[in-house]
């Protein structure tokens, strides 16, 4: 376990329609737009194991697509229940402070 793994979210909050919030245990606070993570799925539905090629289609994916439902995976991860059905998507802690530093 290195320093980075020992981040974890303490509170996780639907920030508005379009926007989840995290609070991290080092003070951070992260927004990310809920479609952006949809698209930044990473599951075996979404991107192709082998080549890492992305197989979603992202026009399928609606404008208003939301968190139905989060979920701790473990110690390392959340799973997100989205409303256009999708649910096999995890997202791991060190992913979503990644996907925070680009914006
Ligand atoms: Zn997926």
């Amino acid at each position: 376990m290195d320093d980075a793994s020992a981040i974890r979210p303490i509170r996780i909050e639907q920030a508005s329609p379009s926007e989840l919030g995290i609070t991290w245990s080092d003070g951070r606070e992260s927004r990310y737009a809920v479609r952006r993570l949809r698209l930044a799925c990473a599951c075996a539905h979404c991107v192709d194991e082998w080549s890492g090629e992305p197989r979603l289609d992202v026009a399928s994916v609606p404008e208003d697509i939301h968190p139905l439902k989060i979920q701790p995976v473990g110690r390392y991860a959340i799973q997100i229940d989205w409303s256009d059905g999708h649910s096999t998507g995890i997202y791991s802690f060190r992913q979503l402070r990644a996907l925070d530093a680009e914006e």
